[in-house]
């Protein structure tokens, strides 16, 4: 699994900066997803510390993190380059959203008003099918129903996370949603269960997906 993320546009980024008055930033790059979206990463860290350099923003450290999104690893890598912290009015992050808020949380313990700024966007958690070939495929809804349709999920599939079969939009098996270009996720859960012999699946009778206790400040805790 790969967090997918693409580069914001530039403009934007450097709208940010001079929006937070940074004019020396440590730049954080992520070596794991980011990287292999070619967001982050060495080349990242490269490309991003010239464009920086060329604007007149001095970079005073750049390094690349194994896990940007975990705290841990980000309080011994920042450990390492607090001088640096100390002498920039900004971090720059080359990370999911993820990242950009596990740093937001590991710097607010000594630098609250340091801001953290995010080069790129988050897409979705892809299935990789290869190498620059990502599929958005699991919304992480919280109430799988992989189990009853075949191994295809409905919430991703479906343009318009439909519980119940396609709607009317649906034509030769396509999808209206961009243009009849992809095939109808219930089509295709269909044709799945059809060819499983379990169409009695199909059948069942679904309630709507309640967002309102899946969409935000959800949290796991193991014990
Ligand atoms: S139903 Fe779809 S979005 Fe929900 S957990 Fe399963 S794969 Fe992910
Ligand atoms: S055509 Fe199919 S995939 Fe598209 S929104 Fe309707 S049910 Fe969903």
């Amino acid at each position: 699994m790969v967090v997918i993320t693409t580069q914001k546009p530039e403009e934007e980024v450097f709208e940010a900066l001079e929006k937070w008055g940074i004019k020396k930033a440590v730049v954080v790059s992520c070596g794991t997803c980011a990287a292999l979206c070619q967001t982050g990463g060495t080349e990242g860290l490269e490309r991003w510390t010239e464009k920086l350099e060329e604007k007149g923003i001095q970079v005073t450290a750049g390094i690349v993190s194994e896990d940007v999104c975990d705290n841990r690893v980000m309080m011994k890598d920042l450990r390492k380059i607090d001088d640096e912290l100390k002498e920039s009015d900004g971090v720059i992050t080359l990370s999911c959203g993820l990242g950009e808020q596990s740093l937001v949380k590991v710097l607010g313990r000594k630098y609250p008003k340091l801001p953290v700024i995010i080069a790129n966007n988050t897409e979705f958690m892809g299935m990789t099918e290869r190498i620059g070939r990502f599929y958005m495929r699991c919304r992480g809804c919280g109430d799988c129903l992989l189990n009853d349709t075949g191994g295809i999920c409905p919430i991703t599939t479906c343009a318009k996370s439909l519980m119940n079969g396609p709607c009317g939009g649906m034509v030769e098996g396509m999808c209206e949603v961009d243009n009849y270009e992809r095939d109808c996720g219930w089509v295709l859960i269909y044709n799945r269960l059809k060819e499983m012999g379990r169409l009695d699946l199909y059948e069942k009778l679904r309630d709507a997906f309640d967002w309102s206790e899946r969409g935000h400040q959800r949290e796991v805790v193991f014990r």
